[in-house]
């Protein structure tokens, strides 16, 4: 066939699609071509047109057209379009004119099948677009599969190259190049922690995931720019906190912003959300895993529709990549209203880690009801500097050794193993040196002016989950004025906490320890791990960490009150009210609850005091600073034998004595801090008369006696009820029992501290009065089996009420 004929080929297919289309997306450039095929084949709405012509199109050295018979059932794309096959036996080029500058999409369809003496699965090229790199070494043992670019075109023509490795050959089935409209790829998108914006404009993408959330998939035919969409079952870990729904009627294309060029209403109806409804306190994330590149950076576009789907009516979350917030308190509600798609960039970096993670979780806002939606998610992998979207140790890993290679490559790897060993035994003298001598030349070990910046053992310390917290040390210079004076709000064992701000305007505290700090190395380190695990509405959030340079450096959400320490005593703050101190109670005692129940085994803070539990700007209460805490005791032992550690004044005497630690150790400190907070002052004054040096000794006596009104913070005359009091006193005294046994658990003293709050007269839980019978009548109403004869109000260590609370905050959320 002449070029003419092909070129008259190409416009009546581009008539024929027209036709056929009766809506939807036109592009002005529009290739689609049936490798290998002597025929022209319609798929779907539109006609991948045959190439067995010699055309302009295509330059090849020899003109080879391979085809199977084997049944392709497997592919969500047209099967045909697999079953041809261009051989191309030497270099050779696709040269399509262009005539709308901008975005183009370039699909490359393989499919490696057995043709006369051609076996493709033994196939090995490269393929380049304009300077870039597609497919470097690329092989493909079992198919099918279909590779996505997208490249900005500014000339008049684009050249695709196939260049075959040597002794082999390229292939193609079928391909696709058409211009894409101007809004579906931005100019730029936002960098989360460093960038701000960060420029696309000349960045090729490939496609590495396109994903509809819901568990279902959408297939080319039903998008309106051919996509693909698979389900996000696979991908979901854990995924039984997972629920999947589907309202594709509720979208409303109704802003120009977003159309269903961005993704069609069959993602956007369709969502994956947190399934809070066993569990109404969950904190818990829906995550997403996927593969990708290291040392790439990728473009994610997060796709959301409310399709009515939550029982609250506004949707508030978090979103994370790599546990990094992308978006915290995300109000979808007041992004877009009832139906309306709303889509979200951000450019993110891989750093080392094989594995991008994205997760929804519920929001920290207030008291709202958790929930947390996503509808899809697309997944780009950015060209890097040297123009390339491959990885080169791929290249390593999938070339055939030459002899000439295999030699090279055998010395190459001896001296890595012996660069290997040298590393180890250097590694492990300075970890003994730790051990012996002091936590900073460990913190070497790690550090990356070390190692190369790309090196998978650069941050040893940490499971790979955490490379996703790491911050440069730029970054925490220019959110602290370079730790400037002006900015320091503390100083404690460990360094020094600044008030920072990040480029994207987050308020942060930032800590930085001293280089030769007591507490040093293993508490940042336990910190890190901890807090990287857990999130909590009461706990403080972990935004980050650095150990650049030596540094140990912690970022954390910014608590804009500070202590509840320096509002109880000490300060010029002004005072809290009754019912403010009991709202704090009530607060860290749930983050301390979570803590010892989160997971498969406690957590035990061990330096509960009122110094850590830190206020945000509505006063609601957080449990900080993880440094000392320790994994709770298997589930066959009882405690955990450990050095005595914690603050004075705080320690549990029986841990004190025995040094066997379990979660009663945080109550009993939980009760020194109940104490602080009914007496307004600290835990050990020296100043006061001796009999009243010690908090815990002198409250004591007067709890004993029932006279609590001696000790009450001057601060509250006339404030609290006296039914309130007691309830409070009965609690701290339970708290402060000599014995562990004795003591409440955390979920039993948190409801209690509600049941304090609602005596005081608040009325937020009608479920806890002060006389018996309407809380027995609401258990029984919950169909719990609980002798009602077994519990009273004065009663807090008789009976769990863990668990009926649980049941009522149930129902109260109904
Ligand atoms: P230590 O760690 O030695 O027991 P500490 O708990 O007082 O003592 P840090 O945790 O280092 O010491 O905190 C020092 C001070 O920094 C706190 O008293 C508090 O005022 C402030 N601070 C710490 N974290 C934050 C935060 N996330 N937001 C706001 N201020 C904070």
């Amino acid at each position: 066939m002449s070029t003419k004929n092909f070129d008259l080929l190409m416009w009546v297919s581009s008539i024929l699609c027209l036709i056929c289309v009766s809506y939807g997306f036109d592009p002005i450039d529009n290739y689609l071509i049936d490798c290998g095929s002597r025929t022209n084949e319609p798929v779907g709405d539109r006609i991948f047109v045959g190439d067995n012509s010699d055309s302009s199109i295509l330059s090849t050295p020899q003109k080879i057209l391979a085809n199977t018979t084997l049944e392709i059932t497997s592919s969500p794309y047209n099967s045909t379009l697999f079953q041809t096959a261009r051989i191309l036996d030497g270099p050779s080029s696709y040269k399509f004119p262009i005539k709308k500058h901008g975005r183009h999409w370039i699909r490359l369809y393989f499919f490696p099948f057995i043709y006369q003496n051609y076996n493709l699965s033994t196939a090995k090229f490269s393929v380049s677009a304009q300077n870039i790199t597609l497919l470097k070494e690329f092989q493909i043992e079992s198919g099918p599969q279909v590779k996505e670019y997208s490249l900005n075109i500014t000339q008049s023509n684009l050249t695709l190259t196939f260049t075959p490795s040597s002794n082999s050959f390229a292939f193609i089935n079928a391909l696709e190049v058409f211009s894409l409209p101007d809004e579906l790829i931005p100019k730029s998108a936002q960098a989360i922690v460093t960038d701000n914006n960060y420029s696309l404009s000349n960045k090729a993408l490939e496609t590495v995931e396109r994903v509809d959330m819901g568990n279902k998939s959408v297939y080319p035919q039903d998008d309106t720019l051919w996509r693909l969409w698979v389900s996000d079952d696979t991908y979901l870990i854990h995924n039984n906190l997972a629920k999947f729904v589907s309202n594709t009627t509720a979208v409303n294309f109704t802003t120009d912003w977003v159309t269903d060029i961005i993704a069609p209403s069959s993602v956007y109806g369709t969502a994956t959300q947190l399934d809070s409804e066993s569990d109404p306190n969950t904190k818990a994330n829906v995550t997403w895993r996927f593969d990708v590149d290291p040392g790439f950076e990728y473009l994610v576009r997060f796709h959301f529709c409310d399709i009515g789907s939550m029982s609250s009516s506004s949707i508030s979350f978090n979103v994370y990549i790599n546990s990094m917030l992308v978006v915290r308190n995300f109000d979808l509600s007041s992004q877009s209203g009832l139906g309306v798609p709303y889509y979200r960039d951000v450019i993110t970096r891989s750093s080392d880690s094989l594995k991008l993670n994205v997760s929804v979780g519920p929001s920290d806002i207030g008291n709202s009801y958790p929930n947390a939606i996503l509808n899809g998610l697309e997944i780009m992998k950015i060209s890097n500097s040297k123009g390339s979207l491959v990885l080169e140790s791929d290249l390593k890993k999938s070339s055939k050794m030459k002899v000439g290679l295999i030699v090279g490559l055998a010395s190459g790897m001896f001296i890595a193993v012996i660069f290997a060993i040298i590393l180890f035994v250097l590694c492990r003298r300075r970890r003994r040196r730790y051990a012996h001598v002091s936590h900073s030349k460990a913190v070497e070990n790690f550090a990356p002016n070390e190692m190369e910046n790309n090196s998978p053992n650069r941050a040893a310390i940490f499971s790979s989950s955490k490379f996703g917290y790491r911050f440069p040390f730029l970054a925490i210079q220019e959110a602290t004025d370079n730790f400037s004076e002006s900015l320091v709000i503390g100083v404690g064992g460990f360094g020094k906490v600044y008030k920072g701000m990040l480029r994207d305007e987050t308020k942060v505290a930032v800590k930085r320890g001293f280089s030769h700090s007591q507490q040093g190395f293993a508490e940042f380190q336990t910190e890190i791990e901890m807090l990287s695990q857990f999130r909590h509405r009461h706990l403080v959030s972990l935004i980050g960490y650095c150990d650049e340079q030596n540094e140990m450096i912690i970022v954390y959400e910014y608590m804009e009150n500070g202590t509840l320490k320096n509002h109880l005593y000490g300060s010029d703050l002004p005072g809290l009210s009754w019912q403010q101190r009991l709202e704090i109670c009530i607060g860290s005692a749930r983050g301390l609850h979570y803590l010892h129940t989160g997971s498969a085994k406690a957590i035990i803070h061990r330096d509960v005091k009122s110094a850590n539990i830190l206020l945000d700007e509505n006063f609601m209460a957080k449990v900080a600073d993880f440094g000392l805490s320790k994994t709770g005791p298997e589930i066959d032992k009882t405690h955990v034998t450990t050095a005595v550690k914690g603050s004075f004044g705080y320690l549990d005497p029986e841990y004190l004595t025995r040094q066997q630690l379990t979660e009663k150790s945080d109550v009993y400190s939980f009760g020194v801090v109940m104490l602080e907070v009914l007496c307004g002052r600290p835990v050990i004054d020296p100043s006061l008369p001796r009999e009243k040096v010690n908090l815990v000794e002198w409250a004591s006596k007067s709890l004993k006696r029932e006279q609590l009104e001696e000790v009450v913070d001057p601060h509250l005359a006339g404030q609290i009820k006296p039914d309130s009091l007691m309830k409070f006193g009965e609690i701290a005294e339970k708290c402060l029992a000599e014995c562990g046994v004795d003591r409440p658990s955390m979920g039993d003293v948190f409801w209690n501290l509600e049941c304090a709050l609602q005596l005081q007269g608040n009325e937020r839980r009608s479920s806890c009065a002060g006389d018996l019978s309407s809380q027995v009548s609401h258990v029984n109403h919950l169909e719990i089996s609980v002798s009602t004869a077994q519990f009273s109000v004065g009663d807090i260590a008789g009976i769990s009420m863990s668990k009926v609370f649980a049941q009522m905050v149930k129902e109260d959320t109904r």
